[in-house]
């Protein structure tokens, strides 16, 4: 089942992607019913599949990318947080900041758990079902900040920084892992398989989930593969989730704020 978030007639609606259009649905995750309601496909815009309270993600997870940022494989999950207010929908634009704040953002294409009910203190068997399926996502990155600031919350954090989409896929298995790719202008820059995570799903859940407690709707950036590279103006940029779909933005350069 693939679950959307669409625009529709000045509506938000959640439901379910069909063929001819969207059935809604009240309740998603946590207790989903048809409401009775259906939209016409060609009437409904998508947007970002979730509205997250908190997205959690994991760095250093692919030894490819670690061994490109000279980094070593750490020990536990390297846990960090992105703000809800980065989060962007499907064909929606990354707006890079003025070149004076950062010159370097760059892609990570990576798959996106869902989280399907409140969680705290899961153990390993209980990961799978607390999640409500898997999504696309580029945790798009300012590294020059990255590399400059003692913490990540700047280089991860501008508005439109978190791209999801275009669905919540419910009935993919993440237990063998699912390859990732990234595309950007059509020339495949990242290409990677879940199943290499330095750190696997069950384990990055139950660790972020002594943490904090998981909302239905989180959502849970488990890395990114090798190959991420420098943004520009006009880019188009295309994730894809073996099982789940492609997620597709653009990019534009924000205009320098006036007086
Ligand atoms: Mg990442």
């Amino acid at each position: 089942m693939r679950i959307v978030r669409v625009a529709v007639a000045g509506e938000t609606v959640v439901g379910r992607l069909l063929d001819e259009g969207v059935e809604e649905l009240a309740g998603w995750p946590v207790a989903p019913r048809p409401t009775g309601r259906r939209f016409a496909r060609d009437a409904v815009r998508l947007l970002a599949p979730v509205v997250p309270s908190k997205i959690v993600a994991i760095g250093r997870n692919y030894l490819a990318h670690i061994a490109e940022m000279g980094y070593e494989p750490p020990p536990e999950p390297s846990l960090f947080l992105k703000p809800p207010s980065s989060v962007i929908g499907p064909d929606d634009d990354v707006v890079l900041p003025p070149r004076d704040l950062t010159a370097e953002v760059q892609h990570e294409a990576e798959v996106a758990v869902v989280i399907g009910r409140r969680a705290r203190h899961l153990t390993r068997d209980e990961v799978w079902g607390a999640i409500a399926g898997v999504t696309c996502a580029d945790d798009v990155t300012a590294r020059d900040l990255q590399r400059r600031d003692p913490g990540l919350t700047r280089a991860k954090s501008f508005d439109t920084f978190c791209p999801i989409g275009p669905w919540v896929e419910t009935e993919v298995d993440l237990r063998g892992g699912l390859s990732v790719s990234c595309h950007v202008n059509g020339e495949l820059r990242q290409q990677g398989h879940s199943s290499g995570l330095v750190h696997d799903i069950a384990a990055i859940l139950a660790f972020a989930s002594q943490v904090m407690t998981l909302e239905p709707g989180d959502v849970v950036l488990t890395g990114s593969p090798g190959g991420t590279a420098t943004l520009h103006p006009g880019d188009r940029v295309r994730i894809g989730v073996e099982g789940v779909g492609t997620l597709e933005h653009g990019c534009v350069r924000a205009p320098v704020p006036t007086a």
